[in-house]
């Protein structure tokens, strides 16, 4: 089965089952259009058009709101199918590689945002390149985290002893457009007495991964793979500020590679013929949350690592998987040992907590969330799980999806502006471009308030506005 007819299949199988036709009717473009083709081709009998499919499938930002993995899986191969058979033409090749974009741009900041936030000229850039006029783009800074990193000169390499010590991936908007952010990571850790690695690093992958280019996807990863490896080999842990890049590394990257004769070949088959698998989807998993015994027949005929990532070795993405942890989530397990340095000022701010959707993928909870209740004087209300910003990284940017974005984003949009909070407190640095563009609130990623926390309590005793 190809993926269009895969596609075909799964669009059938929700037409049947019909729970999200309410559940995601507002959160979602994707299954209003599902609904509304699939209830076309059963009463009026016309079959769904590629052309039809090729559009449905642009309206997916991969939010993962939907309850089933299958649907968003099929939309995404369908899409890079799509991709590979009618290319992906150059508007999305000039703005897919945010890491080029960021290299590029960064080495004339002052040039750069001249052309980036002038009127006339992001004509010129809509037409060409398709990035929406309309749409706020971020200011390349003075100095981004790379250039930051090489003139501390604290970038510790492998084969240092300390006993704590990670392996900072920082994301792409994080370096190359908001590196307070991660410098803010860098403090905080530091605080806690964890030793911080920056190892050499490029795009995780995931936006073009969402736009079809196996090819730059593929290059990115195995780019990445290699010297992740290698921190983890030297004890680092990999920790993420962006919730994508952890999404991308804990979950998307190792789908279906516990199902691999070269994992399961170095497991111990019990006596009724078992084995005991971590448990996760065989399609884009999610982090698995305990473990699962497989009868080795069953495994041998339904389950194979066949998926996007299968041509690389799955122990390596198993190893990189399972070593990589969200920054929040790291900080929350050292406070739960008690190992968490408490010594937070005080800080003045009503704060609207928005936990992201990669950060929810990732099955974590919202360590943020129980972070950020520890500084004394914030007032903090956080946002329950089932919307999205609409953003999508770089979709939110093109001229066809930007109103497609700001319409998904319209509930939440409404909920902070319900809340109205001083700060908004968000992990997801799409989310923010989003907030900043669709809300006249300041946006802050969490780290960013704990950092500054830890300076207030060195430098003030009463609370400092966040
Ligand atoms: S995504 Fe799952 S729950 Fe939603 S309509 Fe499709 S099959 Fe049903
Ligand atoms: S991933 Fe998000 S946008 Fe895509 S189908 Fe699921 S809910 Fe819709």
């Amino acid at each position: 089965m190809n993926s269009e007819d895969k596609l075909r299949y799964e669009i059938n199988y929700c037409g049947g089952c019909d729970v999200c036709r309410d559940l995601l009717g507002n959160s979602c473009l994707v299954f209003p259009e599902i609904f509304r083709l699939y209830d076309k081709e059963r009463e009026r009998g016309e079959k769904i058009s590629t052309g039809e499919l090729r559009n449905l499938v642009d309206l997916c930002n991969f939010c993962a709101l939907c309850p089933c993995l299958n649907i968003r899986q099929a939309l995404l191969s369908a899409k890079t199918e799509y991709g590979e058979k009618y290319g992906l033409g150059f508007k999305i090749r000039a703005i897919e590689n945010v890491d080029r974009i960021g290299k590029v741009g960064g080495t004339l900041p002052i040039l750069s945002n001249f052309f980036l936030q002038n009127g006339v000229t992001r004509g010129w850039i809509e037409r060409v390149a398709g990035l929406h006029r309309a749409r706020k783009f971020p200011k390349f800074p003075k100095e981004n985290f790379p250039k930051w990193v090489s003139r501390r000169k604290a970038n510790i390499g492998p084969g240092t002893e300390q006993e704590r010590k990670v392996a900072y991936f920082a994301g792409c908007t994080a370096k190359f457009f908001f590196p307070e952010v991660a410098k803010a990571f860098v403090k905080v850790f530091e605080m806690n007495g964890i030793e911080v690695y920056y190892p050499e690093q490029k795009c995780c992958g995931m936006p073009a991964f969402l736009e079809g280019d196996t090819k730059l996807t593929m290059e990115f990863v195995k780019y990445n793979l290699p010297r992740l490896m290698e921190a983890v080999a030297e004890g680092y842990d990999i920790v993420c500020s962006c919730p994508t890049c952890g999404y991308f590394l804990k979950c998307i990257l190792k789908a279906g590679a516990y199902h691999s004769p070269e994992y399961t070949d170095s497991l111990v088959v019990s006596d009724g013929g078992f084995l005991k698998l971590p448990r996760g989807g065989p399609i884009l998993s999610t982090v698995h949350d305990g473990f699962s015994l497989v009868w080795v027949e069953f495994l041998n005929t339904y389950l194979r690592d066949d998926g996007y990532f299968s041509s690389i070795s799955a122990k390596k993405r198993i190893t990189v998987a399972e070593n990589t942890y969200d920054a929040g989530e790291y900080l929350l397990k050292l406070h739960s040992d008690g190992e968490f340095d408490t010594r937070l000022g005080p800080l003045s701010a009503r704060v609207a907590y928005y936990p992201p959707c990669h950060l929810r993928e990732q099955k974590i909870g919202k360590p943020y969330y129980h972070l950020l209740r520890l500084i004394h004087g914030l007032s903090l209300e956080a946002i329950d799980e089932i919307y999205c910003c609409g953003s999508g990284g770089i979709m939110g940017f093109k001229k066809c999806f930007h109103p497609l974005s700001i319409k998904i984003s319209g509930r939440l949009i409404a909920k902070l502006k319900r809340i109205d909070p001083e700060v908004i407190a968000t992990d997801c640095l799409s989310c923010r471009l989003q907030f900043n563009q669709l809300t006249p609130y300041k946006v802050l990623h969490s780290l960013e308030i704990i950092k500054e926390s830890y300076d207030n309590y060195q430098s003030h005793s009463e609370p400092r506005k966040a």
